[in-house]
């Protein structure tokens, strides 16, 4: 039997392979736990959270229940109340399946939860939307669409719910790939913004943190096995057609081959963050459409719409 490479008496129950260690179960929890911690003082929200309504907006999946189960943790000692968001794409075989899981923890833990349909709200699902795009009526990928809309869903409801923060389940691989994502794009401006905090003086921008951001997901999957969370294994059936599918199975194969890859991308990621002042991006103004914080005259939700209604 291998034991824990902190404590020395308990067995091991997960290998740290970037940090050459093992742990055993309350090691890990501790260290898992403390690592957010840190995240949120980082993050000045230490006390800045006291008296707030925080948002989290949940997919039903491991790393967004993870946050939501943290933020519930943690919430009588920060002093903040937490609603959970989970909007309804559309997609069959997949939606279903998650948001009862949502349901489930929520009822489980007593916390407040909200359910949006995108298409109730902005008139098409994903559903439809993947089918004009196979259809090549449309020149756009579900997960482009997808994203657009989800975002954009989850900051109305925040503003309706008089949300002032919002909580997302993005873990360290997501940070990585996005990051991939926009060098491949060659989006410097997005490279040096996206960070574990994002705040944006500007009306109707609802400031939004990330507890996971340092997390991989592999201790993500660890951490929620071991409290006995649950959440159907069902992948969406668009994610293989989107670039960050691609982008995931390629870092994990590096990463395989040369442990610690994700970090060192994770590290240069923070280390260009320093220079966000130095590079010129756009200023949010007024969707002229609908209102909303956007970069462009019209958004890019109101500008898909308008797209998907000329089909
Ligand atoms: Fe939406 Fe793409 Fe995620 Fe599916 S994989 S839920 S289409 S963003
Ligand atoms: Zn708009």
């Amino acid at each position: 039997m291998v034991l824990c490479s902190l404590c020395g008496r308990e067995p091991a129950v997960a290998k740290l392979r970037y940090a050459g260690v093992v742990l055993c179960r309350e090691c890990f929890l501790r260290y898992f736990e403390e690592r957010v911690r840190r995240t949120l003082d980082s993050l000045g929200l230490t006390h800045e959270l006291s008296g707030k309504l925080v948002a989290v907006a949940t997919s039903g999946g491991k790393d967004s229940l993870n946050t939501l189960f943290l933020l519930n943790k943690l919430k009588e000692e920060y002093d903040y109340d937490i609603l959970a968001i989970l909007i309804d794409e559309g997609i069959s075989g997949y939606r279903e399946f998650k948001r009862k899981a949502l349901e489930a923890f929520c009822d489980k833990f007593k916390i407040s939860f909200k359910v949006v349909s995108m298409r109730d709200s902005l008139g098409y699902d994903i559903d439809t939307v993947a089918k004009l795009s196979y259809e090549g009526k449309i020149d756009l990928k579900p997960c482009s669409v997808c994203g657009v809309f989800r975002r954009y869903l989850v900051n109305l409801e925040a503003l309706k719910a008089g949300v002032d923060y919002i909580a997302t389940g993005h873990n360290l691989d997501d940070e990585v790939q996005t990051f991939i994502m926009n060098f491949i794009r060659g989006d410097l401006a997005s490279m040096v913004r996206e960070g574990p905090f994002l705040h944006e003086d500007f009306p109707g921008f609802i400031p939004r943190f990330k507890p996971l951001y340092y997390v991989p997901e592999k201790e993500s999957l660890i951490y929620f096995m071991l409290n006995g969370l649950e959440t159907p294994y069902v992948e969406c059936p668009y994610a293989p057609l989107s670039m960050r599918y691609y982008i995931r199975n390629l870092i994990n194969r590096i990463e395989y081959a040369s442990p610690g890859t994700k970090l060192r991308i994770l590290s240069l990621k923070e280390h260009l963050r320093t220079i966000k002042g130095k590079v010129p991006s756009p200023s949010l103004r007024k969707c002229e459409i609908c209102g909303m914080p956007t970069t462009r005259r019209v958004c890019r939700t109101c500008e898909i719409r308008m797209l998907l209604s000329r089909v």
